[in-house]
């Protein structure tokens, strides 16, 4: 077991490696971020932040020595820099759970050929392949293999024409086309795996996005018991396939009352910021813990919770003029939100707040799912 004080080590510096480090340091850790980018948020809270890219070798090596292990934030770093660090300390998860969960084609190809359900879909990686696509693909979504995120990197398609529009609009690059499905709603399961293989799942979150980012997470989902189970069960069987060490996610369509998944994130997950303030152990705290190689703690919530995200779009007002067609710039009225007594407010210390820039979000736990949820809308409707 890794023990406090010892240092560890976080690839990746944006909101979820900052929660990480506040949890590794309310346990006694002390936390080195790398991140290239000089204002990240979880450099910012860190003991060092090292500034530099994610194949700085110098830095890596400097990592190595120093950290008793290390862990990610961020699925888009090279896998080659998590097998370079193995080489001297304990990564996790591993290079290759990462890797795959990277690119698009690997991960549908990873559930295929595992027998776990998915929406229809072919790799595409020309515009020869669309034309021979299955008529079933259509109309379906055409997204870019590697680095799309928020739903960006994403065409939703008519027609085989459309798709070839489209896959040229994204320069030609690795795709996947993937069949619409008519979403009654959509889950995710965010889960901690040991060292030993255990595993511990956290309430399925059901997720409501707007425009193609999570928007609100309703925690416990409002689905049938049985369908819970069964999507706890499926990410468990795909973190054990993955031989994955630390907290993930698995993100489900639920189609016409069945299950597919959908993808999977090899880190902490945005709709499982819920866990912070309604469960016994928290996504990040699962995640030193699996890091550390100590026992994992207690995932059950004490409450359930409405997360709703703020996004950049809340710090421009319309109604007056701005330097640009967004309106002028302004903090939002915090007082709105921190004068409710059973709402938990987190800001991620982001300098610049953008249209659509994942800011904050805010928590709110009650015993009763229906007032949570009534609370967090008008919470919302106050601040936006
Ligand atoms: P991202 O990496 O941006 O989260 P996703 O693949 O999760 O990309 O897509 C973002 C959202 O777009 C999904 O949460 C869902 O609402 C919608 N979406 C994506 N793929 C499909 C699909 N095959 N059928 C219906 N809706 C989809
Ligand atoms: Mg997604």
């Amino acid at each position: 077991m890794i023990l406090p004080p010892a240092t560890l080590g976080m690839l990746g510096g944006g909101q979820l490696g900052r929660f990480f480090v506040l949890a590794a340091h309310e346990m006694g850790y002390q936390v080195w971020v790398l991140d290239p980018d000089p204002a990240s948020p979880a450099g910012k809270a860190a003991d060092r932040h090292l500034c530099v890219p994610y194949d700085d070798y110098a830095s890596l090596d400097l990592l190595a020595a120093e950290c008793a292990a290390v862990t990610t934030e961020f699925e888009n770093v090279p896998a080659a820099t998590l097998e370079y660090l193995a080489k001297f300390i304990p990564v996790r998860p591993n290079a290759e759970a990462v890797a795959i969960c990277q690119n698009r084609v690997a991960e549908k190809m990873f559930l295929r050929n595992h027998g776990i359900p998915h929406a229809a879909f072919m790799p595409v990686n020309s515009v020869a392949d669309l034309r021979e696509a299955g008529s079933e693909l259509f109309p379906g979504i055409l997204k870019v293999a590697r680095f799309g995120y928020d739903g960006k990197g994403q065409a939703r398609v008519a027609s085989r024409e459309e798709a070839i529009a489209a896959f040229q609009g994204f320069n030609n690059e690795a795709c996947v086309l993937e069949q619409m499905l008519s979403l009654d709603y959509e889950v995710s399961v965010v889960l901690a795996r040991d060292e030993h293989g255990a595993c511990r799942s956290f309430p399925v979150a059901e997720n409501a996005h707007a425009g193609g980012i999570l928007d609100v997470s309703i925690a416990p989902a409002r689905s049938s018991v049985c369908q819970l189970d069964s999507a706890q069960e499926i990410a468990e069987r795909i973190a054990a396939e993955l031989g994955y060490i630390g907290t993930m996610a698995v993100e489900f369509f639920v189609s016409r009352g069945a299950l597919y998944v959908n993808e999977m994130a090899p880190r902490p997950h945005n709709s499982g910021h819920y866990t912070v303030d309604a469960c016994v152990t928290s996504q990040y705290e699962q995640q030193v813990r699996a890091l550390c190689g100590l026992p994992l703690g207690d995932a059950r919530a004490h409450s359930a919770a409405v997360m709703v995200n703020l996004l950049g779009d809340i710090w421009y007002d319309p109604s007056q003029p701005g330097p640009d067609s967004h309106g002028a710039y302004r903090e939002p009225d915090w007082s709105r939100l921190l004068s409710v007594p059973n709402l938990k407010l987190h800001l991620y210390g982001k300098h610049h707040a953008r249209p659509g820039r994942k800011m904050g979000h805010f928590t709110v736990v009650d015993a009763d799912p229906a007032r949570a949820l009534e609370v967090a809308l008008a919470a919302r409707a106050a601040i936006g």
